[in-house]
């Protein structure tokens, strides 16, 4: 199965580290020509969502990926990666893929105390560990059909649309494989 990583700036390797764990094969994807014809599933990393959008554009690979996405092709967006799906940014503009019908709020949990660890459950799965690190939360749902996979202090940090999971945690900065295994499932 084709996997991509999008590999223009953040915490990717962290990512291919876990598929590398379960013995799946990926393609970081630096630009348009890395991009398969037949990519199966689509990684969307953290880091600094303003730098990863403007070089999803600068580098042309936005328009590919984001009618693969509409496509159904199943894509998970973790933190940065989120904000880069979603529909709104609270207070900004976006020109993101906006194909995961939330609002986010970007530093939600402010700049300075943006990062802590909890544990909670993510749809199936239960005691899952979640690291936050300057995240967003998802401040409102657009779609009845999002559905939350967690809650986190009262806030939504992720959600499954159609073929797509957004997390505001970083699952890939944990030990714990079970969202890759299910991401690799869908
Ligand atoms: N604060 C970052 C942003 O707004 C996201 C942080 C992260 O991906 N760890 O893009």
């Amino acid at each position: 199965m084709a996997v991509g990583i999008l590999a223009l700036q953040g915490a990717f390797i962290e990512h291919a580290h876990s598929l590398e764990q379960l013995s799946q094969d990926y393609i970081l994807l630096r630009k348009k020509a890395d991009i398969p014809k037949n990519l199966e599933r689509l990684i969307l990393p953290g880091g600094e969502s303003t730098v990863q959008r403007k070089l999803l554009h600068e580098l042309d690979l936005y328009s590919v990926l984001k009618e693969k996405i509409l496509e159904d092709m199943p894509v998970l967006g973790t933190c940065a990666g989120l904000i880069l799906l979603a529909g709104e940014i609270a207070g900004e503009e976006t020109d993101g893929f906006r194909t995961l019908p939330v609002l986010v709020r970007r530093n939600a949990y402010g700049r300075q105390l943006g990062s802590f660890s909890a544990e909670g459950t993510v749809g199936e799965i239960s005691n899952f560990p979640l690291r936050f690190i300057r995240a967003p939360y998802i401040e409102k749902i657009l779609n009845p059909a999002v559905t939350v996979l967690n809650l986190t202090d009262q806030h939504i940090t992720a959600v499954r649309y159609r073929n797509q999971i957004g997390t505001a945690f970083h699952p890939e900065l944990t030990e714990d494989l079970r969202i890759h295994k299910m991401f690799l499932n869908l």
